[in-house]
């Protein structure tokens, strides 16, 4: 045998060792021992852990797998789970040995986050708190919880009860995709405040923060409803049994809704640590405040000249609430376009140009641009479709992948604007828990590899070879997911073939 083939033959064992760390997020670092030693793991493996302040990254980890046993290491307690997450990949298919190696692993973004919405159906704590593991699981620190919107009010707020006493019900849902014809049956619930106490601690457990979001001016039929005062016209309104975007708005003219706004958020930053409240922004029209005197008023006391302004005004009074309570704002892209301060962060959900445009003048960006990043999409070609029928659209697993939030293309300062990235999954046709589960399961993985691994080292054929051992955990949780990918072809694909 030539030494060249010798040498390839080492590499090829390498390789097949190296399958025993096959897992999600990609590592930035596997150094596997020279020798091909083995540490026998048969019975339970002791595994020492200890913070190491040498790991640069605030959230990296290090395992090494050698004549000591597992050792693992994290800067911080973040980086020890981190490292947690991986070791249960590794060993979830109960090796009896493991190959001598050290693996290393950093995120490429500070900000990891999935969204749920619990409008438009209720999820209760349950629910919530499962989904905070999946997460975990996916080495994600960040929950935006969508806890507001025309369909129903979902968080107790002790100021002003008839949000929840009233506008936590809509009596009647519409059938199929606004067919205009209703389910006459009433859908409901809402979170207390000790619920709240007790999901934002779970997620501390995990360390995940959770980032709270009342949507405004728009999506608050259900407020209105409880509040009719709220609103230009007074009303009456109904906790929306439609899916859509709707002319009644908060009136923007009306001290009262300052002081509600306020009040709502002195609850919401007692309730959540987190540095961010998310108040919403999108799909706002303004044809109420065209035509309402406290808004007109409003927008010629403060020498406002059209009503995007006068959404600016909204926000920008909202934030400075904010930053006296040491908070800063997170809203939609529509908000970038209404003469805000660029302290406030903007999430680009209409595409990737509102994001790019907005770190360029400042702005800190997270990207969830529908095409790649709304896991309420089919992942799966439309010939595919399963039954309930979805809202529509196509992110395929490997559209998930591919996606950069941060391209080379764009200069460095642009880049480093962009802090991170999420999937939002509003739940309009996602009544209940499985169909939740096959919606998220696998994209998360390919939505973590995003978030973590470095974008010239992804390798798509690679991901799919290293997703079984996930899958594995996902079984024995007992989660539902979707078993194909792309254009229908099966999940697993086998080491050498594609
Ligand atoms: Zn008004």
């Amino acid at each position: 045998m030539t030494i060249g083939l010798l040498a390839a033959q080492a590499q090829y064992d390498a390789t097949l060792s190296q399958r025993e760390y096959d897992i999600i997020p990609m590592p930035q670092r596997i150094s596997m021992d020279a020798k091909g030693t083995v540490l026998n793991i048969e019975g339970q493996p002791q595994v020492t852990e200890r913070l190491n302040k040498d790991i640069a990254s605030p959230e990296g980890w290090r395992l090494t797998v050698g004549k000591r046993g597992i050792l693992l290491e994290g800067r911080t307690e973040s980086g020890l789970f981190y490292g947690r997450q991986a070791l249960r990949q590794v060993l979830a298919t109960n090796p009896t040995s493991l190959p001598y190696a050290v693996i290393e692993s950093a995120p490429r973004f500070a900000y990891r986050a999935m969204h749920l919405d619990v409008s438009r159906h209720f999820f209760g704590k349950d629910m919530v708190k499962q989904y905070l593991d999946m997460m975990a699981l996916h080495a994600m620190n960040t929950l935006h919880f969508h806890l507001t919107d025309d369909q129903g009010w979902r968080i107790e707020m002790k100021r002003w009860p008839k949000l929840t006493t009233v506008g936590s019900v809509r009596n009647r849902t519409v059938i199929g995709r606004n067919a205009g014809i209703y389910e006459y049956t009433p859908h409901g619930g809402y979170f207390t405040q000790e619920d709240i106490r007790e999901i934002v601690a779970y997620a501390q457990e995990r360390h995940i923060t959770i980032i709270p979001e009342i949507d405004m001016p728009g999506h608050m039929l259900a407020a209105l409803a409880a509040y009719p005062e709220l609103g230009c016209t007074g009303g009456p309104y109904e906790v929306c049994p439609d899916w859509g975007v709707f002319d009644d708005i908060l009136c923007a003219g009306n001290d009262k809704v300052y002081r509600f706004l306020e009040d709502v958020v002195d609850e919401l930053t007692e309730l959540f640590p987190a540095p961010y409240i998310h108040l919403g922004g999108d799909e706002a029209p303004r044809v109420r405040w065209q035509q309402c005197n406290r808004c007109q008023q409003r927008m010629r006391e403060q020498g406002l000249k059209t009503e995007a302004q006068l959404q600016g005004y909204m926000v920008r009074r909202m934030e400075q609430y904010l930053t006296k309570k040491g908070r800063r704002l997170i809203g939609w892209d529509e908000i970038a376009e209404c003469d805000i301060d660029t302290s406030a962060v903007i999430m680009s959900w209409r595409g990737h140009e509102g994001g790019f445009e907005a770190a360029a003048k400042g702005h800190d960006v997270i990207m969830v641009p529908t095409g790649s990043m709304y896991f309420d999409y089919y992942q799966l070609p439309e010939d595919l479709w399963e039954k309930p029928f979805l809202i529509g659209g196509y992110v395929s697993l490997s559209k998930v992948y591919a996606f950069d939030p941060a391209p080379d293309s764009l200069s460095a300062d642009v880049r480093s604007h962009i802090i991170g990235t999420q999937a939002n999954l509003w739940t309009e046709y996602i009544p209940y828990k499985e169909l939740l589960e096959y919606q998220v399961l696998p994209r998360m993985a390919a939505l973590c590899e995003v978030q973590w691994s470095d974008p010239q080292r992804k390798d798509y054929d690679g991901f799919l070879r290293r997703l079984p051992r996930l899958l594995t955990i996902y079984d024995a949780q007992g989660w539902k997911y979707c078993k194909q990918r792309d254009k229908g072809e099966p999940l697993i694909i086998e080491h050498g073939t594609k």
